[in-house]
């Protein structure tokens, strides 16, 4: 008779391990240095892909060391080096066709955005172009793009639709994002990313979103979650709140891009409404601060796209000293953050922001993962979460110095090497 044997993989001669167990007890908050949970030469074990024992070599228990009737062991010698969770970068807008360095040229030369636009660029260029692209051209572009964040040690990526705003082309990206590969993908609908260009005014858009485009979203089980774009020139908080409760009702979860431009109210609506994750939330005042910290939504700030676009950057030392758990993302887009790149993130977040350093890596490992409601599974190495993680040339403390070094060498996801 068969028997189903266990496959272990049995991780040594780690030089320092991150666990993040105090970070996941905090649940992502008032992080410190003794919450990333060091332990040097330690060792790993993982089982269908999960981790299920962790802790100095000496103290590794012999029975995971020999394969036997019940269990196939597999040894993996780390030869020294620091392991830590993968990185978890919780928004971008990386399915898009065309580039837009042409606007940034003139940005820089002073021409205005509504000149810009005037002349066919902005967000709806972006949009042409992405109607226009063949799926599989567009695949392509997509992949290649994903793969640059895995060689940084991604190992969770969500990915938004919103550059189609036309039913047709929101499915044609959600169904690519679903069959990206490398790291594990959420995907978010952002029909309301701005308004498209067949109808006059955002409420009769957002009507056909709500009415039409929302239900068959839902139905195609596409969309992990949805997003809308308020902001001053975009959609309103009152647009918000009907857009949220046709989603809730459909049972999608959500996520806001608010107060980015100007205050609208829509960061703490969206802790009100218990919403994943509110992104951008630089125009908060003090009182703003205190509910969203208070509530259970993660705060994404996303220090790429303030420091393009030359906005201030959120009021993020705030935000954590009163208890709000902040997340990091690169918010890639072609338009307002044309950048990948980890390390500059964090090292804005860390300049700009004032975050310590386990801050950040609490920020794009843990944090992030609970802005995307993977709790429980992913930006952690503590026991039952899923095997993702990084192996570091050199110690953490080099990451997020350097703009452009990100001594990544090997990820792993679910104890799969990856890269
Ligand atoms: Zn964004």
């Amino acid at each position: 008779m068969a028997t189903n044997k266990v496959d272990l993989k049995v991780f040594t001669n780690i030089g320092e391990l991150l666990t993040l167990q105090g970070v996941v007890q905090k649940n992502g908050r008032h992080v410190q240095e003794a919450d990333l949970g060091s332990i040097t030469k330690a060792a790993l074990v993982c089982s269908e892909g999960k981790v299920v024992w962790f802790g100095p070599q000496k103290k590794l228990p012999k029975s995971f060391l020999k394969s036997t009737k019940s269990q196939k062991v597999q040894l993996l010698d780390l030869d020294g080096k620091t392991v830590m969770p993968g990185f978890v970068e919780c928004h971008t807008h990386l399915i898009f066709a065309g580039d837009r360095s042409h606007e940034f040229e003139l940005r820089n030369q002073g021409v205005s955005y509504q000149d810009i636009s005037r002349q066919g660029g902005g967000i709806l260029s972006t949009v042409k172009a992405t109607r226009k692209i063949s799926v599989g051209h567009l695949k392509t572009l997509s992949q290649t793009r994903v793969n640059k964040f895995t060689r940084q040690g991604v190992t969770t990526l969500e990915v938004k639709s919103g550059y189609g705003l036309d039913l047709v082309t929101e499915i044609k990206m959600l169904k690519i994002a679903r069959a990206l590969s490398g790291p594990h993908i959420v995907t978010t609908y952002l029909g309301p990313h701005a308004v498209a260009p067949e109808y006059a005014t955002a409420q009769e858009y957002l009507h056909e979103i709500i009415e039409r485009h929302l239900p068959k979203i839902a139905k195609s089980k596409l969309a992990d979650r949805v997003d809308i774009f308020v902001d001053r020139g975009f959609f309103t908080v009152e647009n918000a709140k009907e857009y949220f409760a046709k989603a809730t009702e459909l049972g999608l979860k959500l996520t806001v891009h608010g107060d980015q431009l100007s205050a609208t109210g829509a960061s703490v609506l969206g802790a009100h409404l218990n919403a994943q994750s509110v992104d951008h939330a630089i125009e908060l005042s003090d009182q703003d601060i205190k509910n969203i910290a208070q509530s259970n939504t993660t705060v994404v700030a996303l220090p790429s796209a303030d420091f393009y676009l030359k906005l201030k950057y959120p009021r993020v030392r705030e935000l954590i000293d009163q208890g709000a758990r902040v997340a990091l993302a690169t918010d890639f887009n072609p338009g307002s953050s044309p950048t990948q790149n980890l390390s500059l993130v964090g090292v804005l977040a860390r300049i700009q922001m004032k975050m310590t350093l386990p801050e950040v890596i609490s920020a794009y490992t843990f944090n992030a993962a609970a802005g995307l409601g993977l709790e429980t599974q992913k930006g952690a190495l503590d026991l039952g979460f899923d095997a993702d993680f990084v192996i570091v040339d050199g110690s953490w403390r080099d990451l997020f110095y350097q703009v452009g070094h990100h001594p990544v060498i090997n990820v792993f996801r679910s104890a799969r090497q990856i890269l």
